[in-house]
């Protein structure tokens, strides 16, 4: 089953001893089957937070509101038995450390079947079939032993590419890798990298990908949403938000970005500043104390959504009217 994902007014805070912090602020996002969708931003900003709430895994001191729609299903509104189902079989997350996929004491093979348990068509030896084709899939030559091996005799990226294999073999319509290459060294995240984009071609569904890394974000997605500080800031095709980038944080992000400057020998900017306190974001634009062209109402009055083209759009007071 593949359909379309709405995120619409989306706001997660998680109930901390030291207060409540404001990790989304009224997100807009959207996906369409055939798509791979990228979200990026500074540690911290939010990311896996909103992929997790997609997915919907959120800790339980996570207090969500607005709505996330996916193929006419309201996800925040739905009772607990058939969230369960929904996610099961639909929604996969392979998440920042993908060690959290797997239980430690079994092996990889018997949790690649488990993970097909709403295969009631197939039986264990098909499965088992599936699941030796899948790992090939995913560049895992030696299948049969590795289906004997426990998750820690994996390397890093190894374990990567089981995770990636044990979300595929759910079947699911919305596939979220977050941060796939983060832990990754350089070989590696290119085989990564490699491995998606030879998945974007093949696959039906949704895939989102989640990095604070640009370059791959531009490698792999059409359109990519940045974040900054739980919010949604620019959003936009990758071609719009790299050459033709309208949020002042946008366009930092892009100066401090080393992979664009590779020849590049003196030191590359940084975006002077901090985050501001998520227990007590500011009032006006949530980028304010660190912007370089505040105006008048940035401190005070909060940024419309501007719409700069059919799907380019800036939550800046400087690029309205
Ligand atoms: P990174 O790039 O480091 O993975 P991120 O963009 O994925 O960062 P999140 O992990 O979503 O950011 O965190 C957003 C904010 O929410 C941060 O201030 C973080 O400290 C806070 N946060 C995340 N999880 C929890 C939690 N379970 N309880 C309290 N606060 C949390
Ligand atoms: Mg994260």
């Amino acid at each position: 089953m593949t359909g379309s994902l709405a995120a619409r007014d989306l706001s997660v805070r998680y109930e901390t001893l030291h207060g409540s912090v404001q990790a989304l602020r009224h997100v807009d996002i959207e996906a369409h089957p055939g798509e791979v969708i990228g979200i990026v931003g500074e540690s911290g900003c939010g990311k896996s937070t909103l992929v997790t709430a997609l997915a919907n895994l959120l800790p339980a001191n996570a207090r969500v509101e607005g709505s996330i729609v996916y193929h006419g299903v309201d996800l925040v509104n739905l009772d607990a038995h058939r969230r369960r189902l929904l996610r099961g079989d639909e929604i996969a997350l392979v998440s920042q450390d993908p060690m959290t996929a797997f239980n430690p004491v079994l092996t990889i093979g018997d949790q690649l079947v488990d993970f097909q348990h709403h295969r009631k068509d197939l039986d264990r030896s098909q499965k088992k079939a599936r699941i030796a084709a899948m790992l090939t899939r995913v560049g895992i030559s030696d299948a049969e032993q590795r289906m004997k091996s426990y998750p820690h005799e994996l390397s890093g990226g190894m374990r990567q590419r089981m995770a990636i294999a044990a979300a595929l073999l759910t079947d699911p319509g919305l596939l979220i890798a977050d941060e796939p290459t983060t832990a990754l060294d350089v070989t590696m995240e290119a085989q990564i990298i490699h491995l998606l984009r030879e998945l974007r071609r093949e696959y039906n569904g949704i895939i989102i990908v989640v990095s604070h890394h640009l370059g791959v974000i531009a490698e792999l997605c059409d359109r990519v949403y940045v974040m900054y500080a739980g919010e949604v800031v620019e959003g936009g095709e990758v071609d719009a938000i790299f050459h033709d980038a309208h949020h002042p944080y946008t366009r930092a992000l892009l100066a401090c970005d080393p992979a664009r400057f590779p020849d590049r020998l003196e030191r590359l900017p940084t975006i002077p500043g901090t985050l501001p306190n998520l227990t007590e974001p500011p009032a006006g634009c949530i980028y304010a104390s660190r912007c370089e062209r505040t105006l008048e109402p940035c401190r005070n009055v909060v940024p419309p959504c501007v719409k700069l083209s059919a799907c380019h759009i800036a939550r800046c007071h400087g690029v309205c009217g």
